[in-house]
């Protein structure tokens, strides 16, 4: 197998997949552990992750 060139692309395919933002913030209020939803640039779609993405600064 060739080497991945993005880690993410590997993590997107194990990784539980949203349509749309509501739904991934749906499936993470079950989740005792906070998570948040980001959108994927590889599949289009959502996916949850525990690193609290950084807010830019304006
Ligand atoms: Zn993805």
């Amino acid at each position: 197998m060739a080497k991945a060139p993005f880690k993410r692309v590997y993590s997107c395919t194990i990784k539980k997949r949203f349509k749309t933002k509501n739904a991934a913030k749906n499936h993470a209020a079950k989740y005792e552990t906070p998570t948040w939803p980001y959108r994927c640039e590889f599949c289009g779609g959502w996916h949850l992750t525990k690193k609290k993405p950084e807010r830019p600064k304006k």
